[in-house]
């Protein structure tokens, strides 16, 4: 049996940065990991946001595992047979401070993690936490785990297990755990040549491009990615779960869909598939977010449901880090006055709520509902598409239409109404904020 100040569950990258800010504060810490080393078990699409780091590990891109600096953002709106890209580049994402970065999880999650070790934190590896230990007050006190005589003893345990948080749930924490939250995000990596990938994306040296897709699923409310590292392009797909398990086409058969795409096929043609995976994502973000903190018990990043899902932003890893340290640091703050209790360790959600941790997923949450609703996967896009087909196609001898004339009846054939698309957009300027 181990006995710590600060347990934390899941060396992802909530549980590092959790136990980077606790032992950083001079606390014993345990992190906990059921994969055989940090990142083992872990995917996603590909970007990283680092800024968050600044806090932990000053110069961080000078040491950070990355594969390329993201220069080049794109949003592809597609239907069946075409596209259209709102692409922007910018050199200064190419410079320090950065802004995203792609990187394989492995490397990161493993770098972060010894960040958590150099800080004087112990790693525990193929180890799993499979259920909680409660003193005769009924406060948290530790974890059960796998192992022989594998009860951890804590004054705080930090749940950063990620999404379906066996800990959260058993804690009695989660309320909304209806499968329309959670959407499940598939990816092939594919591997290619760097000057191929080069060359299509119009890249050099370490620059990288991120693509998000819209009306890439189907119908299915989600949408879709394609990232590139160094020498693979990661291309992928999130897919709302009841929409899904609805109709009869499984993820690798939409996934082959998007590859096949006209304006997807020739970036990835003659790829070798290295690699196929799946995940969870708790899309729901704050109107899923379970309570966070329990008498000797606060939960971070996943398990807590902040990935940041809203649309045009895929953002999990900096939430996950950001909720980590302040969940680190709010563990320190209730063991210095000796208060492990709910309002002990209340600073977590101070913490949280005055930086954008909370604040983001406050302002952005009802973005979700209308970036999952049929009229903007399926109806907008086709509209936008017709709309530019027609507008750029020359029909001599008969003279050009007019923009007026165009937008009139596409919008007529779309069987969208006028005052329903305006009530969209100014939900969606709203919702942004
Ligand atoms: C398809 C997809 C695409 C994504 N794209 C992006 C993106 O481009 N950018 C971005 O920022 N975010 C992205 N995300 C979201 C991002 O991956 C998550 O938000 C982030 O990983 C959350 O970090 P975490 O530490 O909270 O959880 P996780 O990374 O899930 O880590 C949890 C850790 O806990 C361990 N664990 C779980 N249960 C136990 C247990 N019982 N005992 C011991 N250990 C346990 C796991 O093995 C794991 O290491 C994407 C997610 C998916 C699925």
């Amino acid at each position: 049996m181990i006995e710590t100040d600060v347990l934390v569950v899941g060396a992802g990258p909530a549980g590092s940065a959790a136990a980077i800010a606790a032992a950083r504060a001079g606390l014993s810490v345990t992190l906990v990991e059921r994969g055989p080393f940090p990142g083992a078990k872990n995917m996603y699409g590909g970007v990283i946001y680092g800024r968050v780091l600044d806090g932990i590990i000053p110069r961080w891109w000078e040491e950070a595992p990355i594969q390329r600096w993201v220069t080049r953002r794109a949003t592809m709106i597609t239907t069946p047979t075409q596209a259209l890209t709102v692409d922007f580049r910018t050199d200064s994402w190419g410079a320090p401070p950065y802004n995203g970065a792609t990187a394989y999880r492995p490397d990161f999650d493993q770098w972060l993690a010894s960040k958590a070790t150099d800080a004087g934190a112990q790693l525990i590896c193929s180890t799993t936490v499979v259920g909680l230990l409660r003193n005769a007050a009924g406060q948290v006190c530790g974890v059960r785990t796998d192992r022989d005589d594998g009860e951890v003893r804590a004054e705080v345990v930090i749940a950063c297990d990620g999404v379906n948080s066996l800990l959260a749930k058993e804690a009695g924490l989660y309320t909304h755990t209806e499968a329309e939250h959670f959407t499940l995000g598939v990816k092939e990596t594919i591997s290619l040549p760097k000057e191929v990938i080069d060359e299509r994306f119009g890249l050099r040296g370490i620059e990288g491009a991120d693509y998000e897709i819209i009306g890439c699923t189907d119908g299915i409310p989600g949408g879709g990615f394609l990232y590139t590292n160094l020498d693979t392009v990661a291309v992928g797909l999130v897919l709302q779960l009841p929409a899904l398990a609805a109709q009869s086409k499984r993820p690798e058969q939409l996934l082959a869909q998007l590859k096949a795409h006209p304006a997807v096929a020739p970036l990835i043609d003659g790829g070798e598939v290295k690699e196929y995976s799946a995940h969870l994502i708790p899309e729901g973000g704050f109107k899923m977010m379970p309570e966070l903190i329990c008498d000797g018990m606060v939960v971070a990043g996943d398990a807590a449901a902040m990935c940041l899902a809203a649309g045009i932003w895929l953002e999990g890893v900096n939430f996950a880090i950001g909720s980590g340290m302040a969940a680190g640091r709010a563990a320190a703050e209730a063991l210095r006055l000796g208060d492990t209790t709910a309002s002990g360790l209340a600073g977590y959600r101070r913490r949280i709520e005055s930086d954008f941790v909370l604040s983001d997923h406050r302002k952005l949450a009802d973005v979700a509902d209308l970036i999952m609703s049929p009229r903007v996967q399926r109806s907008y896009p086709q509209l936008a598409a017709n709309v530019l087909e027609r507008i750029f196609t020359v029909t001599n001898p008969t003279p050009k239409p007019g923009f007026n004339r165009i937008i009139r009846d596409e919008l007529a054939s779309s069987g969208l109404k006028l005052r329903e698309v305006m009530r969209d957009a100014w939900a969606g300027l709203k919702g942004y904020g």
